[in-house]
């Protein structure tokens, strides 16, 4: 059966078709500096070298066809006729309170993700809008909205509710949502399987750690916290965004900085993080690179992302009361052995032992890296959003494998 996944954004469009029951990605692309000059598809087949064609997207509506072009084309194509999807899964980030699971899209649903624009004005417009190009150019074929928020919707709600007058929350729906849903869904279930621990009695930390990162508590399969909240920009350190910072500082920059909050909110945004800290990059094998040759802001930043890390696994062992795994993932979690080394050396009180033989240049495989004694299994988990919303929407329509 095959399915296309869309991951819609303001300028590009991500696209995967699976082979669902074969679990093989048949073609994966993306359709960049929609709207803008120089925009272009690249596109992979299979495991062969990826393809890039210049070309002119004015808008969201050109990107799909030109996805649908080059799906369906007799040189470069893996299908012949449109029909052959079965199901298309949409990725969108905020659902507000409405969805704690993925829907099939109506026009009540599309309303909906529209209510959730004032909570996720950067992504839900563009996640919409190609929800509605897909409707227009692929008729006929069931689409789903898999979002970023449901899986964090089983927090309790001392855990998501902030100690502000409570009416900005019955009015304005201010409250800790989280993000990466999708995400530490997959990364927990594939753990506690991997593991062999049933996911139904089980303690995970899930340090999704890329580009943006989150933490999440997962007690017996469900969300029970996360660091993220109303929006993406709390929690962790991150590459250029600041995380948990005293609330009261906006309003003291503005002060002594005399700039409007919308330049603050850019700059918490944008040139904070790993970024600010350092002074030099937001990637992180920049920095350790820099911090091998003595750069002593770069070694800083690390030091600041390590401790915020380190403290956040403290207090999600206390709201889970234990932990039976604790996972990496994405592009920092995968790949930088350096820093789990260092991390679990620092949790040895929570009975963490490291295999430093299976952590060692390990990068993007699942694997479990903790020792046979260690209390608590750790585990390395790729993470696979495609394949989890997939996973959501073949599921929800009640297909079988085949
Ligand atoms: P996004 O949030 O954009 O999906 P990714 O999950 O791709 O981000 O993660 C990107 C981050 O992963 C970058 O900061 C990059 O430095 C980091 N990264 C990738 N490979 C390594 C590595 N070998 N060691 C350390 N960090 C890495």
């Amino acid at each position: 059966m095959k399915v296309l996944i869309i991951n819609s954004g303001s300028s590009s469009l991500k696209f995967q078709l699976l082979d669902f029951a074969a679990n093989v990605v048949m073609m994966q692309g993306l359709c960049e500096r929609i709207g803008i000059d120089n925009s272009r598809i690249q596109f992979q087949r299979f495991d062969e070298e990826r393809i890039r064609h210049n070309r002119d997207f004015v808008d969201h509506e050109d990107a799909v066809k030109a996805m649908v072009e080059v799906l369906t084309s007799p040189q470069y194509g893996v299908i012949e006729d449109l029909n052959e999807i079965k199901a298309i899964g949409h990725r969108v980030v905020h659902g507000g309170e409405q969805f704690a699971e993925p829907v099939i899209v109506s026009e009540e649903v599309k309303a909906s993700i529209r209510e959730a624009f004032l909570w996720g004005p950067l992504h839900n417009p563009a996640n919409l809008l190609g929800i509605e190009v897909c409707e227009r150019l692929m008729a006929g074929i069931p689409q789903v909205a898999v979002f970023d928020t449901a899986f964090h919707q089983t927090m309790p709600r001392e855990a998501y509710l902030y100690a502000l007058p409570y009416n900005l929350y019955e009015e304005h729906g201010i409250r800790r949502y989280g993000f990466h849903g999708t995400s530490h869904k997959y990364v927990s279930e594939r753990a506690a399987d991997i593991c062999g621990i049933p996911l139904e009695q089980s303690r995970i930390i899930v340090c999704h750690l890329g580009n943006g990162s989150s933490l999440c508590a997962v007690k017996n399969g469900k969300s029970v916290d996360t660091t993220m909240g109303l929006t993406p920009l709390a929690g962790l350190p991150m590459g250029t965004r600041c995380g948990d910072v005293d609330p009261a500082i906006p309003a003291f920059i503005a002060g002594v900085e005399d700039c409007s909050l919308q330049e603050i909110d850019n700059m918490m945004n944008k040139r904070s993080g790993v970024l600010g800290i350092s002074g030099i990059s937001s990637d992180f094998r920049d920095l350790a690179a820099a911090a091998e040759k003595g750069h002593a802001r770069a070694k800083l930043a690390l030091d600041v992302f390590r401790y915020s890390l380190k403290k956040y696994i403290g207090a999600y062992a206390a709201v889970l009361g234990g932990v039976d795994i604790l996972v990496f993932t994405a592009g920092i979690g995968e790949n930088d052995d350096d820093l789990r080394r260092q991390l679990c050396d620092e949790l040895g009180y929570l009975g963490i032992e490291l295999d430093e033989y299976h952590n060692c240049g390990l990068r993007g495989e699942e694997k479990i890296i903790s020792t046979k004694k260690s209390k608590v299994k750790v585990v390395v988990v790729p993470t696979n959003e495609e394949l989890s919303i997939a996973q959501q929407t073949v599921s929800l329509l009640g297909f079988k494998d085949e």
